[in-house]
């Protein structure tokens, strides 16, 4: 597909309703009341209208500017600020105002920072946890490609419920996409927290639509179910702003529901692939 194919409009699986309704105003008003950042204004993720009418946001800690570049992504890039203390704090008062069950964490990337960020991610859960003790976490991580073990070893001091860390794209695109990654680095952080951690369920991320083949695609299945990665979650690539990377091909809601089909059968536990998927959407639903 050429450049110029991707310049027609937007198929009509990919239109959605505009956010609307009392309990996205209530989700709206109490994250910006806190000062919390989330990934689904960060990320302009399609979801948000949905996610946020029914009370679910996926929090962004350590502040809105990444250490990264990657170009499927609209995040801020540049020289973060330190970890903020009144984070968990205020999180917690997050989950307590919206009632959440299951909290999505997220992170910028932490180059920045000598354990990737990882105590931050420890006291926000061990925060939440003093004041709301039936809450379930999915962590999803940046790669800690220059200290694993070390964040590893802070993680150890509050597990969640699910790890997550996405490959996000074919090993062939990483120079494209995500530059400042590398694939192998990824699949190592998966293989590492199911060997410490058999009882936590892994999970990653792939999305569709950056000119991958369908051979690329299934040759990532099968590296991570040779990590024994648990979950998986595929969805369409949406260009996030002006900056970002083209959308290549509109992928046909049923290529996801083969996709989806064939995974299960490879042996994810947990699989949700469809267009509008994301890492974090409707990570609660088993
Ligand atoms: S899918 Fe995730 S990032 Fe998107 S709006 Fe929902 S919770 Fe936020």
């Amino acid at each position: 597909m050429t450049e110029q194919n991707i310049k027609r409009r937007l198929p009509e699986w990919l239109k959605r309703p505009l956010p609307a309704g009392n309990c996205f105003s209530n989700t709206s008003d109490t994250i910006n009341q806190l000062g919390i950042e989330t990934i689904c204004t960060n990320a302009n993720c399609p979801n948000q209208g949905e996610c946020w009418s029914k009370g679910t946001a996926t929090v962004l800690i350590l502040g809105n500017i990444c250490t990264r570049n990657c170009k499927f992504c609209s995040v801020t890039k540049g020289k973060p600020l330190p970890p903020d203390p009144t984070e968990p704090q205020r999180i917690a008062q997050l989950t307590k105002e919206l009632k959440i069950k299951y909290l999505v964490i997220t992170s910028v990337t932490r180059d920045d920072l000598p354990d990737g960020g990882a105590a931050q991610f420890r006291d926000v859960i061990n925060t939440v946890r003093q004041s709301n003790k039936e809450i379930k976490f999915e962590l999803l991580v940046p790669d800690f490609k220059n200290c694993r073990d070390k964040a590893l070893d802070v993680l150890s001091e509050a597990l969640p419920f699910v790890l997550g860390h996405n490959v996000e794209t074919v090993p062939r695109l990483y120079a494209k996409a995500r530059s400042g990654a590398d694939y192998q680095t990824s699949l190592k952080l998966l293989d590492k927290v199911k060997k410490l951690w058999p009882d936590c369920p892994t999970k990653s991320s792939i999305m569709l639509g950056l000119g991958e083949s369908d051979e690329e695609v299934q040759r990532v299945l099968e590296d991570l179910r040779n990590v024994n990665c648990d979950r998986l979650a595929l969805g369409q690539y949406l260009k996030p702003s002006k900056h970002s990377l083209e959308v290549v091909e509109y992928v046909h809601p049923d290529k996801f529901a083969f996709w989806g089909n064939l995974a299960k059968q490879m042996g994810f536990s947990w699989v949700m692939s469809s267009p509008f998927t994301r890492s974090s959407y409707n990570a609660h639903v088993e």
